[in-house]
C-alpha cells in the first residue's frame, strides 16, 4: 500500500491480518521519523531505529491485562506533552486499539484532538467498530484488503498423502487411508475442507495418472456436491473409495 503523502497526524488501521497492520504501522512509524527524502527510506538512522523497535520517539500502547485502560492512556498522555527525544515527531502506537475500554477511549479523545502538532497516532483495529464514533472520526482510515486464509499445513499435508494414494491405486493402501480418517469422524466441516484440500492436490498432480486423476476429481466433487458428508459421514470415505476402484 502507498502510504499517505503528506501524512495526518493520527490513523486508524484496520482490516487484514493483525502481521499485515502491523507491518504498516512500522512503515508509518518509520515515515514520521525519516529523514530520506522518499519516507520511509528504509536506510537512515531513524528509519533503522523504528525497524529494529528502538526508537525513543516510538511507543506502544498495548493491553495490560484483557484492556487499555484509562491509566495508560493517561500516561500516554502526559507522555505526548513532552519534546520528541531526537525525532522531529513522536509516534505512538495503540495496539489492539479495540482493546481499549471506552474511560480509555474517552481519555484519547482530547489527545487525538489537540495533541501537540509533533505528535502522531498510529491505532490498529482488527474490529473498528469497537471504537467509540468520536476517536473513529478523528482517525483517517485505512483499510487493508482481507487476508487469505492460509491453509493448515497439517490439512495440507494430509490432503497430498491422500491425493498420491487416490493417483497412485494402490487399493489397499487408499483403502485404508480412508478407512483411518472414517475412524477418525471428522467433522462435516472438516470433511469438506480436506476433501476439497484432496481436490487441490489431485488437480496438481493430475499429469501424473490422467486418468486415475480425473476419476478422482470426478468422485470428490460428486462427494462435495451430494453433499454426502453428513454428521456421522459413515459412508463418505466408503463411498469415495468405490467410486475409485
Ligand atoms: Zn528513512
Amino acid at each position: 500500500m502507498d502510504l499517505p503523502n503528506p501524512l495526518s497526524h493520527a490513523y486508524l488501521i484496520a482490516g487484514g491480518s493483525g502481521d499485515g497492520r502491523a507491518a504498516l504501522v512500522k512503515r508509518l512509524a518509520a515515515a514520521y521519523l525519516c529523514l530520506g527524502s522518499n519516507p520511509p527510506c528504509g536506510q537512515c538512522g531513524p528509519c533503522r531505529k523504528v525497524g529494529l523497535g528502538i526508537h525513543p520517539d516510538v511507543s506502544y500502547t498495548v493491553p495490560a491485562k484483557q484492556e487499555i485502560t484509562v491509566d495508560q492512556i493517561r500516561a500516554l498522555r502526559s507522555d505526548a506533552y513532552i519534546r520528541p527525544n531526537e525525532g522531529r515527531r513522536k509516534v505512538y502506537i495503540i495496539d489492539p486499539a479495540d482493546a481499549m475500554n471506552p474511560p480509555a477511549q474517552n481519555a484519547l479523545l482530547k489527545v487525538l484532538e489537540e495533541g501537540p502538532a509533533y505528535a502522531a497516532f498510529l491505532l490498529s483495529a482488527a474490529r473498528p467498530g469497537m471504537l467509540l464514533d468520536t476517536v473513529r472520526s478523528r482517525c483517517e482510515l485505512l483499510s487493508l484488503p482481507p487476508e487469505e486464509p492460509r491453509p493448515d499445513p497439517a490439512l495440507l499435508d494430509r490432503a497430498s498423502r491422500l491425493a498420491e494414494l487416490l493417483l497412485g491405486g494402490d487399493e489397499l493402501a487408499c483403502a485404508q487411508a480412508l478407512v483411518e480418517l472414517e475412524l477418525e469422524k471428522p467433522k462435516p466441516d472438516q470433511l469438506a475442507a480436506l476433501l476439497s484440500a484432496v481436490e487441490g492436490q489431485v488437480s496438481l498432480r493430475l499429469a501424473q495418472n490422467p486418468r486415475r486423476g480425473v476419476r478422482a476429481l470426478r468422485a470428490l466433487k460428486a462427494c462435495r456436491e451430494n453433499a454426502v458428508y453428513h454428521p456421522g459421514a459413515g459412508h463418505t470415505l466408503g463411498w469415495l473409495a468405490a467410486q475409485m476402484f
